[in-house]
């Protein structure tokens, strides 16, 4: 469910004109739908209603300041990665009481400034890790609280790049180790034992893989209880897929499906959503430059490529291109959407069959939201686009466009001479 549609032939984010919107701000350009947040948000939260639970959204998936602060008024916590993400939470007025940090590799400075920032939890991924909490909270006088992040070995199905929860993988402890790992963590003072997470991988669209990790969970949470340990939260990560094409996903199925085997334990539920919350309400507004007819192929390349957009050339991905103007008499045609980067990578579709446009009329490239923006590069020294947020009928540039004084901030001009020293 998301608020992009055609009023007379006219692409619309909720009450904004994609065409009006586009000649102001110029393209490529990321517009996001508040009410679409807004509405993905409340109606992942309701599916967990009747349960003790805090939903924390996962910052990776879109981490523009704005929308972070409108999750935070929202009453949000935060799923964060890096001393980054835990700054741009602060920035836009998170309560830190409401942020967990996850993620194999946090460094020592990274805890740190999340120990000081008193966030709810650390979700632990290995032994050292363990260690290195306990000493720099030593270090500050302080406790920190951490929950152990277990890998319940089993496969989505989803692509590999995205699948997180096999034994195979690097995140996670495994669960024949946990319980080693409670006691070890139990023995350091510094260290307050409050949870258990997981995290399964990401654009799960089938309830199965969420029921075997709630069997799985449930388990771990019993052998725990029963090792004399008092948990307060059990973080189920993120990982609800998106329909980017026919997939079909119900919230209500996957709360079902998760919460199914863990009723009855006196926890709080986490949960941390990025795609689901962010990636139907986001798209990518392009320009087409021209229509290409090589000797077996058809090519429209468009000014955006994939330094602003890279899930295609990445796992493949599939974004749905809509014509922000339809037009009547456009033949259906089959084509490559590629960009302008020097790589065969880069491209948005191949062999799809879309309305055929014409060179300067704009496409909107769907389900950009998350992994959008903030996968984005300056490769081919290409600037940036901007964000922008609509709220009905008002939008709000939430990111300028970069200009070439952003691409080169940094870089030094050193003069060397031709035949060296
Ligand atoms: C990426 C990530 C998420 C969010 O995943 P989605 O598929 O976007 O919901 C949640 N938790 C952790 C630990 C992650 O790494």
């Amino acid at each position: 469910m998301h608020y992009f549609d055609y009023r007379d032939g006219e692409l619309f984010v909720e009450d904004v004109s994609l065409n009006r919107l586009a000649a102001e701000v110029g393209v490529p350009a990321y517009v996001y739908s508040a009410r679409t947040l807004r509405r993905h948000f409340t109606v992942f939260d309701q599916a967990f209603a009747g349960t003790d639970h805090l939903v924390c959204f996962a910052v990776k998936a879109l981490s523009n300041l704005s929308v972070l602060r409108l999750f935070a008024a929202m009453g949000s916590g935060f799923d964060i990665v890096s001393r980054g993400e835990l700054m741009r939470c602060l920035r836009a007025g998170a309560d830190p009481r409401k942020i967990v940090f996850s993620g194999v590799g946090k460094t020592a400075d990274e805890i740190t400034a999340a120990l000081k920032a008193g966030i709810l939890m650390f979700n632990v991924e290995s032994g050292p890790e363990l260690y290195q909490i306990a000493e720099i909270a030593r270090g500050l006088k302080m406790r920190a609280p951490v929950s152990l992040r277990v890998n319940p070995d089993l496969d989505p199905g989803t692509h590999p790049h995205i699948s997180t929860g096999h034994r195979t993988s690097k995140f996670g402890v495994p669960l024949s180790q946990l319980a080693a790992y409670y006691t070890r963590a139990r023995d350091l003072k510094e260290l307050e034992l409050v949870g258990l997470s997981t995290h399964i991988g990401s654009q799960i669209t089938e309830p199965g893989p969420f029921r075997e990790a709630g069997q799985k969970l449930a388990e771990a949470v019993r052998a725990i209880l029963a090792q004399g340990v008092q948990l307060k939260y059990l973080d189920l990560g993120g990982g609800v897929g998106v329909p980017y094409q026919d997939e079909s996903v119900e919230l209500g199925d996957y709360a079902a499906a998760i919460l199914g085997p863990l009723r009855g334990l006196n926890l709080t539920f986490i949960a941390e959503p990025g795609r689901v919350i962010a990636g139907n309400a986001g798209v990518l507004v392009t320009r087409v430059l021209y229509v290409k007819e090589t000797d077996v192929k058809r090519f429209i390349v468009i000014d955006g490529a994939m330094n602003d957009l890279i899930r295609p050339a990445l796992y493949d991905a599939y974004h749905a291109i809509w014509p922000v103007t339809k037009r009547p008499d456009a033949a259906l045609a089959l084509a490559d959407v590629v960009g302008p980067v020097c790589e065969s990578g880069d491209f948005f579709a191949r062999d799809r069959m879309l309305p055929l446009p014409r060179p300067a009329d704009l496409l909107a490239v769907m389900g950009a939201g998350a992994y959008g923006f903030v996968m984005s590069s300056n490769y081919n020294s290409r600037t940036r686009p901007p964000e922008v947020l609509v709220d009905g009928s008002h939008w709000h540039i939430v990111r300028e466009r970069e200009t070439f004084d952003d691409l080169i901030r940094g870089e030094k001009l050193v003069e060397l001479k031709p035949n060296g020293q």
